[in-house]
């Protein structure tokens, strides 16, 4: 028993805590499938989605005849692996044989949400990969936002296109940036842009022209939205108004290493349609990675 109270406080995710303490009894009644859905609702997994995983595990169980928690517990893992997508292809569209060089990447998302720093973090991993990266600072609207930008450039080392003037056109920035990337031989460029969210039509106008004009001079290979993952379904709501605006093409889920509930992942890869392709998990330079999805679901499971 001490053994397993250690256990229990060293999870730090109340998620995998209460997943353990209900899947590690000896047998599973009624009030503990109850239990595992509100556990699961309680993750972020989202309504559907737990009350689905939870019927097909009671279903399965029963067919199988499996009352062996631990065995319940893998077949959870199993389940919770095919809703996150174990085989989806999440790698980032760049440098493809063919393709046009530099690949394009544009960042969109809500002020705050981590887009500037995620895309400091994004041309460390490139660096680290041993590309040559430019970044462009189209987020003209926050004064300070270049300055951070530039902040991050010298930082990774690696060069940034910014507008000397506040409140230059966000368009015009991008399209210098994209000449000069382009230039430069850089194998990748990446965009920031302002997240301010007055109405759709105006979201959809200016991030239209900065896409624009931007194929005057380099096809967008990317455009990645960076949703908060604490900020649960609040955020989701706004998410979807930029992934109607512009149409994305994955998800960067940022500040994961926080209180945030991991299961968001499922639910906002269904409601935006496509996959997350990259996590956040901390204001450091090498705090993204790449969204694992066996670490993933072992991680809420622990
Ligand atoms: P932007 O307005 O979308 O460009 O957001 P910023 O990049 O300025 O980030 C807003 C705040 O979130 C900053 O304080 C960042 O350091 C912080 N932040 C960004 N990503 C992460 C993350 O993955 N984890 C944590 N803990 N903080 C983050």
């Amino acid at each position: 028993l001490t053994r397993l109270k250690a256990k229990l406080a060293k999870s730090a995710n109340p998620f995998g805590k209460a997943l353990f303490a209900i899947l590690t009894k000896d047998h599973l009644t009624e009030a503990d499938w109850e239990d595992v859905e509100d556990t699961l609702l309680l993750a972020d997994v989202g309504a559907e989605a737990a009350e689905q995983l939870v019927d097909e595990l009671r279903s399965d169980a029963r067919v199988t005849g499996e009352k062996d928690p631990a065995a319940v517990r893998e077949m959870l893992r199993g389940k919770l692996l095919d809703l996150v997508g174990r085989d989806t292809d999440r790698r980032l569209n760049v440098n493809k044989p063919g393709a046009a060089k530099p690949s394009v990447i544009m960042m969109v998302g809500v002020n705050g949400t981590g887009k500037t720093t995620t895309a400091g973090k994004l041309a460390r991993l490139f660096v680290a990969d041993g590309k040559s990266v430019v970044l462009g600072a189209a987020d003209t609207f926050r004064a300070a936002a270049a300055d951070q930008l530039e902040t991050w450039g010298a930082r990774v080392d690696v060069p940034v296109v910014r507008s000397d003037k506040d409140g230059a056109d966000p368009a015009s920035v991008a399209f210098d940036a994209a000449a000069r990337a382009k230039e430069a031989d850089a194998d990748v460029l990446i965009i920031d842009t302002a997240g301010r969210l007055q109405n759709k039509a105006n979201l959809m106008d200016e991030l239209g022209k900065i896409r624009r004009v931007t194929e005057k001079n380099l096809p967008v290979d990317e455009v990645l939205l960076v949703l908060d993952a604490t900020t649960g379904q609040n955020g989701m709501a706004q998410a979807k108004v930029f992934a109607e605006a512009i149409g994305i093409t994955g998800i960067v889920l940022s500040k994961l290493d926080g209180s945030a509930r991991g299961g968001i992942v499922i639910s906002v890869q269904k409601e935006l349609g496509v996959p997350v392709k990259l996590v956040g998990l901390g204001e450091g330079p090498d705090d993204l990675a790449p969204f694992d999805p066996e670490g993933f679901v072992d991680g809420i499971l622990a």
